[in-house]
């Protein structure tokens, strides 16, 4: 069968699809040689009769993997149309690479099939509708897929072996250079691996990322990063967060060779995730294969302390909110000792005190479940605050005083690397001034863009050079001797001030953000577990007991308590409070006993009810009366009311419980009854049905 015998009719009223594809962004740029014969493909559609404006092109996929079809655009686009039956050809180099997938060229086929698409590549023209063409494009598809699988375990099987020799060259971070032997070695320029020596010393000072970024802020330091992809050249950045973080997790600073820290993989729609493995799930790593920043001990001490850092933060840096109204101490320092994060407080109002409780529940606002952890909040905040006194002494602050006076010396240091940064920004300067000069004052054009940039220069130069002068100003304002004096006067002081009624629970709750980073609170049974954090790093752990209730507080005398106990077996609840009131009794929050504050005492001292007891004594409910005198509960009331049956209240409401019927009062009852029926038997539709109509 010649190819032109497949085109029928039917095919060219239909659209011809041409499908387009570059699977690499360089193949897009180099290849464009293999653009030119899927334009060929065209012309091929032309000759076999497709008018040229019924030629559809998708192009929208060059630059994508053809690994999966999931983000191909195009390909969507293209199965869609042959599906709705639009197509009456498909065009491709290659066809079979129009999927590198075999389950994605399959269903294409399949579509194609039921659809009576025809398929052209540059060996010919199928249809899948025949059981040959079918097979060969089957064929095509599936060596089109090995072939993929083979060149990929080539590559792969290669940077795996020079990976596992320590050889592979990967791009390193800033400070890390390759010398003329493509061995790492330390980035030459000095101004890079001081300002990395003084990032990795501040943090071993600091102990936390997020401080050693401050502490860069403050002493207005930059901090190095290559320039963009290939060119390699320095720039200078602020330091923030994540690129602190990256450089603490980076093991190579440590001179330690990895590959494989992270795991890459495609999910069943054809997505890429990528995620980070642990250390010790990492494919390769090879310590002390090069030069480094700090040894591979300090590295592992670094990870250890940011993961707690990352603990106690519940994941995430935070800062403490600022302080409120209200008297809780803690508010805005507190973090949650189950799962991390800040807790919240709510107040209520105790003795006329507004007293707080810290709670954790963000879980519960947000997923509605239950609070996480809720922690009376008056106990810790007294603790906290003695804490505090306790650590404000002249001993404590004179330590601090000669920490202050090392660290001065250090500044010398940060120093040095501000005058490097204006050299260099000098350097730049001068450098584009020469530029400037060596141009053709005639070439217009490219004058003007040097002296702009030169201008730039300038105007960089002098920024630096402001900075650095600003920052020795403040630097070199030592702590004169009169100042030390003060602070040591300020250690006596600050215990008077914080005990001081006069003082508002608003600057108390300051003075304890100047000296606290955070508390972490923990219940454990019957105790808490508070981590104090101090402002410089150290911390304190505190194990209060878990608060009894307001009541159990207020403890109430065990007099009362075994009064109750002996006035229970005559007396209801309400009766009790009102005889402890007659005997002058007060109870522990000092106002009168209520039938609910006896009931309270009586439930939490565990005594036993007066139902309890006269049961105990033999007592008979009404349903067990009813039983023995024939009738229903409520016919026992009645009798009761009457005064034929004896009852004992056992609560404020009437409810009550009876001593067993004698025979004589059965008997009793049964003549009664007897009477009372004739009665109702003479005025039977006057009188409502009884409690002995039942009977
Ligand atoms: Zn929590």
């Amino acid at each position: 069968m010649n190819a032109e015998s497949k085109v029928t009719s039917q095919h060219l009223k239909r659209a011809a699809y041409l499908y387009i594809r570059q699977s690499t962004l360089r193949q897009v740029l180099e290849n464009t040689e293999s653009t030119q014969r899927q334009y060929a493909l065209r012309r091929r559609a032309v000759a076999l009769g497709w008018p040229e404006e019924r030629i559809v092109i998708i192009d929208h996929d060059q630059g994508q993997s053809g690994a999966s079809a999931s983000e191909r655009e195009g390909f969507q686009r293209l199965v869609a149309d042959v599906g709705l039956g639009k197509a009456g050809i498909v065009m491709g180099l290659e066809v079979s690479r129009l999927a590198r997938n075999c389950a994605d060229w399959h269903r294409l086929l399949e579509i194609c099939a039921l659809t009576h698409s025809l398929i052209l590549d540059e060996d010919g023209l199928y249809d899948p509708g025949h059981y040959n063409d079918r097979l060969l494009l089957g064929l095509k598809g599936t060596m089109s897929e090995a072939e993929l699988h083979i060149l990929k375990a080539r590559l792969v099987g290669g940077v795996l072996n020079k990976a596992q020799r320590a050889e592979l060259k990967m791009p390193l971070p800033v400070g890390l250079v390759y010398d003329e032997d493509e061995r790492v070695c330390l980035d030459p320029d000095q101004q890079v691996q001081q300002s990395l020596r003084v990032f990795f010393a501040t943090f071993e000072r600091t102990g936390s990322a997020w401080a050693t970024v401050q502490a860069f802020r403050r002493e207005a330091l930059k901090f190095p990063k290559r320039g963009q992809a290939g060119t390699g050249e320095i720039a200078w950045q602020e330091l923030t967060h994540s690129i602190a973080l990256d450089t603490l997790h980076n093991p190579r600073y440590a001179g330690a060779f990895c590959f494989g820290r992270r795991r890459t993989w495609r999910d069943a729609e054809g997505k890429s995730h990528s995620q980070e493995l642990p250390r010790d799930q990492w494919r390769f790593l090879k310590q002390n294969a090069h030069a480094g920043y700090l040894s591979w001990d300090q590295f592992l001490a670094n990870q250890q302390r940011l993961l707690q850092n990352h603990q106690a933060h519940g994941g995430g840096e935070r800062k403490a909110g600022p302080p409120r109204e209200g008297p809780a101490l803690l508010q805005g320092l507190v973090l949650c000792g189950q799962c991390g994060r800040s807790m919240t407080v709510c107040y209520h109002h105790r003795q006329g005190r507004l007293t707080p409780d810290y709670i954790c529940e963000k879980d519960c606002v947000q997923k509605s479940e239950p609070v996480c952890q809720r922690i009376p909040g008056a106990g810790i905040d007294e603790e906290v605050g003695r804490l505090l006194v306790g650590s404000v002494t002249p001993l404590a602050l004179e330590v601090a005083l000669n920490v202050q006076s090392e660290i001065q010396t250090r500044l010398a240091e940060a120093d040095r690397l501000r005058q490097q940064q204006v050299e260099r920004a000098q350097y730049e300067a001068d450098r584009a001034r020469v530029r400037y000069m060596r141009v053709d004052p005639n070439h217009r054009l490219v004058a003007d863009t040097l002296e702009a940039q030169w201008n730039e220069k300038l105007r960089a130069l002098t920024e630096v050079k402001e900075e650095c002068e600003k920052q020795q100003r403040l630097d070199s304002t030592q702590l004169s001797e009169e100042q030390k004096a003060k602070i040591l006067a300020l250690a006596s002081e600050f215990p008077k001030l914080w005990q001081d009624a006069k003082t508002a629970g608003r600057d108390r709750k300051r003075m304890a953000r100047l000296l606290l980073e955070d508390v972490t609170l923990r219940r454990e049974q019957q105790e808490i577990n508070v981590q104090v954090r101090f402002k410089g790093g150290a911390t304190r752990e505190l194990r209060l007991p878990f608060p009894k209730a307001a009541w159990a507080l207020r403890k109430t005398k065990p007099e009362i308590i075994g009064e109750i106990d002996r006035l229970l077996a005559d007396h209801t609840e309400g009766e009790i409070a009102q005889i402890l009131n007659e005997q002058g009794w007060r109870s522990s929050g000092g106002a009168a006993f209520t039938f609910s504050i006896v009931n309270h005492l009586r439930w939490t001292y565990k005594i036993k009810t007066r139902y309890q007891r006269l049961r105990e004594r033999g007592l008979l409910t009404a349903r067990e009366v009813a039983q023995i005198i024939g009738g229903v509960a409520s016919s026992v009331k009645y009798w009761r009311h009457l005064g034929v049956l004896s009852g004992v209240r056992y609560s404020e409401k009437e409810e009550y419980l009876y001593p067993s019927p004698t025979p004589d009062l059965i008997q009793e009852i049964r003549r009664r009854r007897g009477l009372r029926g004739k009665k109702s038997d003479e005025n039977k539709h006057s009188s409502p049905s009884s409690p002995l109509g039942a009977v």
